[in-house]
């Protein structure tokens, strides 16, 4: 009887600590894991003329993951309309972090400014699994430091799912693999009242089209290995600014190429905003080792400055598609205004003129080959 009721203590002691080790990882990880859905708190310049929800657009989103702020800024002189969106890849943050600088410092003497950070509210709150991402990177400023969140490709599938076993593009009938359903920049022109991430596209193109934006920017970023980077993608109504564009980055020592955007790939906010709207659509594609393979510890630093061990060796074999030495990649400045020094200092011609051949024809064989389009 005394043995019996000692196993019995035994057993609920070790289903005890049991339950309380269970207890405390999962307290831990879910802590981590709702952090994501805190949304940074940023300070508009007083130059903001008001802040409005995309649900405004759509009413469909209200109270949804989707939803997501839009700040209007608006000058004293008559001018265009500008459009700047970050975030429709959350993982890519070169284009939310600029969106976020751009709201809490642009001042604007003519015309309207429409600025969206988190085009993909929901991307924001999850990370892509076995990419060894962190949640979290920590900025320091002249005001302390400041966390942003470090998101992921495509729509949280806590918000929507299941996913199809494949994604027909309506319009289009472009058929995609199905976990595309949820990645914004294959979801425009958008659906009113389709799947969550259709909605939010949806909610943007009407955006562009109620306020008669004249120039929308998409911001995104890739790794240094990826073929299309660097790159301004614009279609043919923007061809004629985006080249401009591209010259004057070039004469100011800052290496881009101009990539068409494919007539045939849709979903693209290039090529959607194109043949719904009347804006003049820009993809702007930097390059940052934190969306690479061959990256190393990932940080605020490598996401700024861009140094990183292995990225210079894979640089010496020829292996990535940007400059990268010891002073991290060189898609920044060369050190000389010039385009002569540019020219000087930038290796693979090969690579060069890879990138400037017409996307149509190499686009293909990128996909063919299971690679992204842009972007
Ligand atoms: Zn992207």
């Amino acid at each position: 009887m005394a043995r019996t009721s000692f196993h019995a203590s035994r057993q609920a002691l070790t289903a005890g600590a049991t339950l309380l080790v269970v207890a405390l990882v999962v307290t831990f990880s879910s802590r981590g894991f709702l952090q994501q859905h805190e949304v940074e708190v940023l300070h508009p310049s007083p130059a903001l003329t008001r802040v409005f929800k995309l649900s405004e657009i759509n009413p469909r989103l209200a109270g949804s993951p989707g939803d997501t702020d839009v700040y209007l800024y608006e000058g004293p002189g008559e001018g265009g309309t500008l459009l700047i969106i970050g975030g429709a890849h959350a993982s890519e943050i070169a284009g939310t972090m600029t969106v976020a600088l751009l709201v809490e410092t642009l001042k604007v003497d003519a015309g309207r400014v429409f600025l969206i950070p988190h085009a993909n509210a929901s991307a924001m709150t999850h990370d892509e699994p076995q990419e060894a991402h962190p949640r979290h990177l920590v900025f320091q400023t002249a005001g302390g430091p400041r966390k942003f969140r470090f998101g992921a490709r495509f729509t949280n599938p806590v918000h929507q799912w299941p996913d199809p076993i494949t994604y027909v593009q309506p319009g289009s009938g472009t058929m995609l693999a199905g976990a595309e359903t949820r990645n914004l920049n294959r979801a425009f022109p958008g659906v009113e009242d389709g799947y969550l991430t259709e909605r939010v596209a949806w909610a943007i193109t009407q955006l562009i089209i109620r306020e008669n934006i004249d120039l929308s920017f998409d911001i995104h970023e890739s790794s240094p290995e990826y073929p299309v980077i660097n790159a301004i993608v614009a279609s043919e109504t923007s061809q004629d600014v985006a080249s401009f564009a591209t010259i004057s980055l070039q004469s100011e020592g800052w290496e881009f190429a101009l990539e068409p955007s494919p007539p045939n790939f849709h979903g693209l906010s290039h090529r959607e905003w194109t043949d719904h709207t009347k804006t003049r659509p820009i993809l702007l594609e930097t390059a940052s080792p934190v969306m690479g393979r061959l990256r190393g510890r990932t940080d605020a630093d490598l996401a700024v400055i861009g140094k990183d061990v292995q990225y210079m060796k894979a640089a010496r074999i020829g292996a990535i598609n940007v400059p990268f030495d010891e002073n991290g990649i060189r898609s920044t400045r060369t050190g000389s205004p010039s385009s002569t020094a540019w020219r000087a200092t930038w290796p693979p011609s090969r690579r060069s003129s890879a990138r400037s051949t017409n996307w149509c024809p190499t686009a293909s064989s990128r996909w063919a080959a299971g690679r992204r389009p842009a972007s």
